[in-house]
């Protein structure tokens, strides 16, 4: 149907009446063009659809506004409202957008080493660095800290990047149940006695990898476990905090902030800046030597141009705004409560919520991809926009919708978008706890 209309209620046979790839690029043709700052309003952009492979165009023309219910914009600043975008723009003129060249070679600002002190400092840690791209710094800096003589242990829903990062580094990789420390002790345990400390080396080195945040769970890592684990087992550990950074935590420093442990505990902090912060690129913070190795060492230190200065500036000025005004606690306040309110009125209204109250991330269990796109389309009619997920960044019958909030979100709005989600949900029978 190329106008979309008349999906809802019925796609009981859609998988098996599409090709899997068309499937997928049809649902992301309805999510992409929704990437706005959520809690404002959007501009839904009308689009062509061609039979032939569903290649969409857009035309150009609005159809409606609605509320932006999917991305990653937590605290709000992405509408460039604050105080933050003067100063970016001073830097553009400064500094000019692009930079032209990689660290090693002459992409290195003033700017780059002072938004890594002001990261190492905002984490209370030794040292960081910086690239151009979040995902690509999980897939380099990976390879560079391990090898075919390592054991990386990842958590079974780490992200992809995560994972591609694992595989180009040829070590040997064993996931984990999620967040399960059982099943993680066990693996840790290959190739020497269960439940004793390491006392010989099988592997030059262990790695464990997982988030603070899970960016499809909405779960938030069991830190102290993992930490006790790998003092035990004399593993290193590595924590991607793109999720968690800027909303957990008295400081909003992230998943160790939130538990109360001393983020040197953790060997590698990875980041982005594509979500709390928002501009764009990704970091890594810890100890002083380990970010020299990756200076000198890793692939995209080396090959990658360094980030842009103004995206650089915005960083810079939402770390100060979280560190040291009452507006940053303003903000991680008010994306807190925003959670708790929209959680509740889920969970009583009988959705399977998934995911850790504290998360800014909430995944509602669709299950069945056939209901993705109706429920989707559904809200949109209604004026919020969502972000449905399905295979393969799902189990094939995990199909969910990830709500992402925002700080700018109303009391009204959320209450309005609960009624639309029940509404829909009724709609497209989506599977409710028992009571309901
Ligand atoms: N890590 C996680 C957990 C993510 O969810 C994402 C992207 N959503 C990335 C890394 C990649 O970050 P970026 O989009 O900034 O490249």
């Amino acid at each position: 149907d190329p106008e979309m209309k008349g999906f809802a209620p019925l796609y009981d046979d859609f998988l098996s009446f599409y090709h899997r790839n068309a499937f997928m690029r049809i649902i992301e043709c309805l999510t992409r063009p929704l990437a706005r700052a959520p809690g404002a309003v959007l501009h839904i952009v009308e689009r062509e659809f061609s039979n032939a492979g569903w290649v969409c165009k857009y035309t150009g023309k609005i159809l409606k506004n609605v509320v932006n219910l999917g991305s990653y914009n937590y605290l709000g600043i992405s509408e460039n409202k604050g105080k933050s975008t003067k100063v970016v723009i001073e830097a553009a003129k400064k500094y000019g957008v692009g930079i032209c060249s990689p660290r090693r070679e002459v992409g290195n600002l003033d700017i780059h080493s002072e938004l890594e002190q002001v990261v190492a400092e905002y984490l209370d840690v030794e040292a960081s660095i910086s690239f151009g791209m979040g995902f690509a710094t999980n897939v380099m800096t990976i390879p560079s800290l391990v090898d075919k003589d390592c054991l990386v242990l990842g958590d079974e829903h780490n992200h992809a990047s995560i994972a591609t990062g694992c595989k180009l580094s040829n070590a040997t990789i064993r996931r984990f149940k999620h967040n399960n420390m059982e099943d993680l002790e066990k693996k840790l345990c290959d190739g020497i006695a269960y439940g004793q400390p390491r006392t010989h080396r099988p592997w030059k080195k262990i790695l464990i990898v997982v988030e603070g945040v899970y960016s499809m769970e909405g779960s938030i890592t069991n830190l102290a476990g993992i930490v006790a684990l790998k003092k035990k087992y004399k593993a290193y550990l590595y924590i991607d905090e793109a999720h968690s950074m800027g909303a957990l935590g008295k400081r909003a420093r992230g998943v160790t902030d939130y538990f109360g442990i001393d983020a040197k505990e953790v060997d590698v902090i990875m980041g982005t800046f594509s979500k709390f912060f928002p501009g764009q690129g990704g970091f890594i913070a810890g100890s002083r030597a380990i970010i020299e190795h990756l200076r000198a060492d890793s692939a995209i230190a080396s090959y990658a141009t360094s980030m842009s200065a103004p995206v650089c500036q915005q960083a810079i000025s939402v770390f100060n705004m979280l560190s040291s005004t009452e507006e940053g606690k303003k903000k991680t306040k008010q994306l807190a409560k925003n959670c708790r309110m929209f959680r509740q009125g889920l969970k009583k209204a009988g959705f399977i919520v998934y995911g850790n109250d504290d998360s800014p991330i909430v995944p509602v269990m669709i299950f069945y991809p056939s209901k993705m796109l109706g429920f989707s389309r559904e809200m949109l009619e209604r004026g919020f926009a969502v972000v449905v997920a399905g295979y393969p960044a799902t189990p094939v019958l995990g199909s969910r919708v990830r709500f992402c909030l925002s700080a700018t979100l109303t009391d009204k709005q959320i209450q309005d978008a609960l009624s639309a989600i029940i509404d829909v949900g009724d709609l497209v029978q989506m599977t409710y706890l028992k009571g309901k």
